[in-house]
C-alpha cells in the first residue's frame, strides 16, 4: 500500500450534506455513507480529524434574523455541530472503527474538551477524531474552524468536501460558463471572492501555509482518492 499524500488531515464536511435529499436534519443513510468514506480514508494510513458544520440544523445568521441575538444564534449553531458529530461518531463506531468527539466547549457529560494534546493522543491511537462546537466563538464558521484546528494539530492539509468538484468562477449549477480552477493561491481565492469558503478561512490558511483541497463528496470514495493523489479537486495553496 502506498503512503497517503497527506499523513494527517482535517476533513471539513458541511452539515447540509448530512441532511441528504431531505434538506434538513440528519439523514441516516447519508451519515452511514460518509462514515464509510472516512473509515476508508483512515485505512489508507492517514490520521483523520473531521470538522462538521451545523447548517442542516441551525445557522446562527438565520435564527438571529428571527429574534434571538447573533451570539445566541451562533451558539445554537455550534451546538448543532455537536449533534452532527455524535451522529457520525456513532455510525463510525458501529462499523467497528474507533472514533472520538472533542468539543470546543466544556460539556463533560457529552464529550471531552478539545485540546491539542487530546487530539494528538486519539489520532495517534488510530481513532477518527470529530471536532465539534466550531471554534467555540460566535461570528465564525466551521470552515474557519477546520483551518484553525488543522493549524493547531499540525495537519498537512484541509480537505474541504463540497457538492462540486472544485472552485469555480461562478456557481456551475447556475452559470454554464463558470470556469473551474485546478489550482489557486490563497490570495487569488480571497480576491476572487469565490463562495466555496469564507475569507477568514482562506486568510488563516495563507497565514499558516496550509493547503486546502476543495473536492466533491458526492462520489463515494472521493476522500480516499484525494489521499491517494488520484482525486479531482482544486488545490488552494500559497
Ligand atoms: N458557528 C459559530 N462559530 C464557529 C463555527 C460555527 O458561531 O466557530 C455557528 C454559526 O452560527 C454557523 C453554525 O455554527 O452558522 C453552523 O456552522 P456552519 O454555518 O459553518 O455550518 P455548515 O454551513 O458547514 O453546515
Amino acid at each position: 500500500m502506498t503512503d497517503p499524500v497527506y499523513r494527517r488531515v482535517v476533513i471539513k464536511l458541511s452539515g447540509e450534506y448530512l441532511a441528504g435529499q431531505q434538506g434538513v436534519g440528519i439523514d441516516q443513510p447519508t451519515v452511514d455513507r460518509v462514515a464509510d468514506d472516512l473509515i476508508a480514508a483512515r485505512h489508507l494510513g492517514a490520521e483523520v480529524a473531521v470538522v462538521i458544520g451545523g447548517g442542516n440544523i441551525v445557522r446562527g445568521v438565520e435564527v438571529s434574523s428571527r429574534g434571538v441575538s447573533r451570539p445566541t444564534g451562533d451558539t445554537m449553531g455550534m451546538l448543532a455541530t455537536m449533534m452532527n458529530c455524535l451522529a457520525l461518531e456513532a455510525a463510525i463506531e458501529r462499523k467497528g472503527t474507533p472514533a472520538r468527539t472533542l468539543s470546543a466547549f466544556v460539556m463533560p457529560e457529552i464529550s471531552e474538551l478539545f485540546t491539542r494534546a487530546a487530539a494528538h493522543k486519539y489520532l495517534a491511537e488510530g481513532r477518527i477524531v470529530l471536532l465539534g462546537g466550531g471554534t467555540g466563538n460566535p461570528f465564525f464558521t466551521t470552515d474557519t474552524t477546520a483551518v484553525l484546528r488543522a493549524a493547531e494539530i499540525g495537519a498537512e492539509a484541509v480537505l474541504k468536501a463540497t457538492n462540486v468538484d472544485g472552485v469555480y468562477s461562478a456557481d456551475p449549477k447556475k452559470d454554464p460558463t463558470a470556469k473551474r480552477f485546478d489550482r489557486l493561491t490563497h490570495s487569488q481565492a480571497m480576491e476572487g471572492g469565490y463562495k466555496v469558503m469564507d475569507a477568514t478561512a482562506f486568510a488563516l490558511a495563507r497565514e499558516t501555509s496550509l493547503p486546502i483541497i476543495v473536492f466533491s463528496i458526492a462520489e463515494p470514495g472521493s476522500i480516499g482518492a484525494i489521499l491517494r493523489g488520484s482525486g479531482h479537486g482544486t488545490i488552494v495553496a500559497g
